[in-house]
Formats: C-alpha cells, sequence, structure tokens
C-alpha cells in the first residue's frame, strides 16, 4: 500500500468537565500560573503530557534559573525549595561581561513534589499523563481543549486557556500566527541539548583546581566547603575540550561546557544538536541519539581530563531532550532585541526580568552568557493575534529571536505564567474577554504578590 494520508472518521467525544482556567503544559511556567489563577479561587485544571511537573526546570534537569528571582510566586516557591533543603543561596557568577546574580539551581525532585503540593493547596486540578491535542474554537475564541490519554479523547470546556506548552501548541493550532526560530525563509533556530548528572565527583579538589584555571574563565566559586553543594558553576574548558577531540578523535559539538551542582551533584550541559526539526519524531529521535553520543564523550573528557572526576559516572540523563526555540507567537506587541536590553518602558508592564542574555548561535560556536541591564515584559506580549481567550506564557511569547535569548530564561518563563495566572483569573471574575482585561487591576494584583513591574524597581 502507497498510503500519503488517510481519514479519521468523525466521533463523538465525552465531556470530562468544564472549567473557568486551563492550562496547557505543567512545566517551568504552567504551574506558576495555575497557581496564580487558582490562589484568586478560580476553577484550574493543569494538564500536564508527563508524569510530574517542572519540564526543563526538573524532568529537564536545568535546575537553575539564570538570573535573581526577584518577586512574586516564583521567588516563594525557591524559597520554600531553600527551606526545604532543595536550593542553597543565589550566587554571583564571573562572566566575560561581568557579574550576574543568579537565583540558586534546586534539587529536580524537591521541586517536582513541591510544586504539585503548591497546585493542590490552591486547589488545582492536575491532569497527568494527558495530551492536549487540539483546542476547540468557537466563533473565534477558544472554548476548551480536545485531550488523549489511557481513557481515550475526552474535552474539557474552558472560558479561558493559557498556552504553557513551550511550543504554542495551542495558539498555533487555533490558527494564531506565529514565526519559527528568526523567522523567514531561512529561520533559525538556538540548537537543542540534552542534560545529564555525573555523581562521585570530588567538588572540593574541582573547586581548588578551577580556581587556578584560565580554560574556566566563566566562573562561581563558593568561599566555603558547605557552599559546593548548590553554589559551583564553572562554564569553559574551550581549550581543553580542543585538545581532547585532537589527540583523541572523539568529535563533540560545543566549544564551551557548563557545570553546576545541585545537592552536591554535578549537573552538565555540554551537548548540542543543530538544526533540528523538532516537529519531526525522525528528527526529535536522531537528535536524541546524537545527544547519548555526545554524552559519551563529555563522560570521558571530564573523567580523563578534569581533576575531581577521575571516581565519577554517569548519574543520570535527563528522560527529555531541551528545547530552546521553536515558535514565538505573533502578539499585539513584539518584545524586540533593544526592549530586552531594558531600553524600552511599557505602560503594561506585567513583570521585570533580570535574566542573563544567553545566547546559543544557531550556526554553532560559543555561548553568549552576558549580563544585562533589567527590562519590562508588556501584558501585550501574552495575547496572540487573530484568537480569542487565549494567552501565552513561557518560552513562546512575542518575542523576536533576540529578545527571546532573554525571556525564554526560566525567572521570565515563570513571570509571565504568574502574570497570565492572574490575568486569566481577573478576565473571569470581571466577565471580559483576556484582550480587554482592565491591565490596572492586573498589575496591583501583582504588585500585591510582590512583583516588581518596572525595571527601576529591580535591585540585584
Ligand atoms: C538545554 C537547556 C538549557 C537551558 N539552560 C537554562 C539556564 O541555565 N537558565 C535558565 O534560566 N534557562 C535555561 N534554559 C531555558 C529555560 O529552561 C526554558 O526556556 C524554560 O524552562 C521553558 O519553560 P516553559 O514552561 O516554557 O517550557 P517547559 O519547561 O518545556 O514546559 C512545557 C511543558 O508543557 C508540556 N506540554 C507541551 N505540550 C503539551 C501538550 N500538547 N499537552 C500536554 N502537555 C504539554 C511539556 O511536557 C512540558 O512539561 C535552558 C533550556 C534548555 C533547553
Amino acid at each position: 500500500m502507497n498510503r500519503t494520508r488517510i481519514q479519521e472518521p468523525a466521533r463523538d467525544i465525552p465531556v470530562l468537565m468544564e472549567t473557568d482556567i486551563v492550562v496547557v503544559g505543567g512545566g517551568t511556567t504552567g504551574p506558576v500560573a495555575a497557581i496564580a489563577a487558582a490562589r484568586r479561587g478560580k476553577k484550574v485544571v493543569l494538564i500536564e503530557r508527563f508524569g510530574s511537573l517542572g519540564g526543563i526546570l526538573t524532568l529537564g534537569l536545568n535546575t537553575k534559573p539564570s538570573g535573581a528571582l526577584i518577586g512574586g510566586i516564583p521567588l516563594e516557591i525557591w524559597n520554600l525549595a531553600r527551606s526545604a533543603g532543595g536550593a542553597g543561596d543565589d550566587y554571583m557568577a564571573t562572566t566575560k561581561t561581568g557579574g550576574v546574580r543568579i537565583a540558586s539551581p534546586t534539587d529536580p525532585e524537591i521541586m517536582k513534589m513541591l510544586l504539585t503540593r503548591l497546585c493542590v493547596e490552591a486547589g488545582v486540578q492536575i491532569l497527568f499523563e494527558t495530551f492536549v491535542s487540539a483546542p476547540y474554537v468557537e466563533d473565534g475564541a477558544v472554548t476548551g481543549v480536545i485531550i488523549e490519554s489511557k481513557s481515550g479523547r475526552q474535552f474539557v470546556g474552558t472560558k479561558v486557556l493559557i498556552d504553557c506548552s513551550a511550543d504554542a501548541d495551542m495558539a498555533a493550532k487555533a490558527n494564531a500566527p506565529f514565526v519559527m526560530g528568526s523567522g523567514g525563509t531561512e529561520a533559525k533556530m538556538q540548537p537543542v541539548s540534552m542534560y545529564f548528572i555525573m555523581k562521585n565527583v570530588d567538588l572540593k579538589k574541582l573547586a581548588d583546581w578551577a580556581k587556578t584555571c584560565d580554560d574556566v574563565p566563566a566562573r562561581a566559586i563558593p568561599a566555603t566547603e558547605d557552599g559546593l553543594a548548590f553554589g559551583l558553576w564553572l562554564t569553559g574548558f574551550n581549550g581543553m575540550l580542543r585538545s581532547f577531540q585532537e589527540e583523541t578523535g572523539v568529535k563533540l559539538q560545543r566549544d564551551n561546557i557548563t557545570l553546576k551542582t545541585a545537592d552536591g551533584q554535578m549537573y552538565v550541559n555540554a551537548t548540542r544538536v543543530l538544526g533540528v526539526d523538532v516537529f519531526s519524531p525522525r528528527e526529535f529521535t536522531a537528535a536524541i541519539l546524537e545527544c547519548y553520543r555526545q554524552i559519551e564523550g563529555v563522560c570521558r573528557f571530564l573523567k580523563e581530563r578534569v581533576p575531581g572526576f577521575e571516581e565519577a559516572r554517569l548519574g543520570q540523563v535527563s528522560p527529555i531532550l531541551g528545547v530552546r526555540e521553536t515558535r514565538h507567537i505573533l502578539g499585539e506587541y513584539t518584545l524586540t532585541g533593544p526592549d530586552s536590553r531594558g531600553e524600552t518602558r511599557f505602560d503594561d508592564s506585567i513583570a521585570a526580568d533580570a535574566s542573563a542574555l544567553d545566547i546559543h548561535d544557531p550556526k554553532g560556536g560559543d555561548v553568549d552568557f552576558q549580563s544585562m541591564p533589567p527590562y519590562e515584559i508588556p501584558y501585550r506580549c501574552l495575547l496572540p493575534q487573530g484568537i480569542e481567550q487565549v494567552l501565552v506564557a513561557g518560552r513562546c511569547i512575542s518575542a523576536d529571536h533576540e529578545a527571546h535569548a532573554r525571556s525564554r530564561n526560566m525567572p521570565a518563563c515563570m513571570a509571565t505564567g504568574q502574570a497570565a495566572g492572574v490575568a486569566a483569573a481577573i478576565a473571569v471574575e470581571e466577565g471580559v474577554p483576556v484582550r480587554r482585561v482592565p491591565v490596572a487591576k492586573v498589575q496591583a494584583a501583582l504588585r500585591e504578590l510582590g512583583m516588581p513591574l518596572r525595571a527601576s524597581e529591580v535591585r540585584v
């Protein structure tokens, strides 16, 4: 048989529930959106295709926001993680462009449990192991979503949908316009990577060596041995990686690598695959296989060349591929490079952000991790054009390729999640569309949560 398309028969779909707000995606952003909305007394359903919360933050083994958490629910979450022994103190990292204040990495297992507990306490209905396959659109507005689980296809009705799927799956399927990566016919996207953990690393030996090593120029090395558990961050190894590859013939894909600790374990960000179409199951799978190959090479490099790794072993490979960039929705406003460098003040700012600029060259080359002044994110970046009752939060908000290098960082993702949750709840309370929600009321509610909205208010 030579089939190119088939027709799926039409069928009735049972209604599982009706709710006020559906949040699609329980990753870094979605739980914050769900908690913010549910704490205002709204009926919220958070739908996640995997069996735990946190996405790239937890399952992806990323652990570390690249910037300070400056207020609101994200800071509350980190403070709770700290009191549960799941995070350390913030630290100042030295980079090529100066110091960057970084929120402590967290233990992913403690963070999964904490996010879940906070959702449940706020009254959020979580649906794990449930894939949202499509939004349901009536008269130009989303009124529900189609979900897939072991029970088959079901419907969840909603007044507002918050798309925290990272890829803007819902907005795109509702025909909202978007740009892939840098846009245009030659669109480039930041590369994909897969984190892994090395166990049994002698952290003290590594830290002592790194202090004297010019090949690790970006770093945070704690003053005390106690600080090593959550506070060691090293980026570089460029020269050592080059000579390792020349001498062994092992081919790696990154000029530099980053090591960071969380709860005494070493998290390694060292793999890279360029030009992957992550919406193609074949290409996605090929990228995972390539990451596995690179992980074996990097483990060998670390064990053979980096002091402190002599007795180390592979501890865990992330079960998910880390995707940095795909769709950016085209919103009511698109955040630009200059905006993200702090050059613009927005009347409708819903978050100030102090993340580093973290851009991985889509063509290869080094990673650019730069300290930058704080900037503001306007509400309009969460409002997709062409579809009603949808808000988008997380890495797929309306930002160009350059601005995305800042807004994709976890502090900004969580802040946009918080703002979307509050705005959706207020829209339901006021009985108005999310596009016409009174922004001043959203801003007042965010300020009550302790979130700075002006770049000038941020002290880092
Ligand atoms: C390798 C790598 C390293 C990074 N390093 C840093 C760093 O050091 N510091 C930093 O601040 N940022 C870093 N980032 C960026 C940052 O981690 C991400 O941009 C951010 O976590 C994205 O958050 P999100 O909520 O948008 O997406 P995610 O955390 O990916 O969450 C999306 C969630 O939606 C779920 N989902 C998607 N589609 C569906 C669907 N249809 N139905 C149900 N569920 C769905 C997914 O399973 C997932 O849980 C890094 C990113 C990568 C990939």
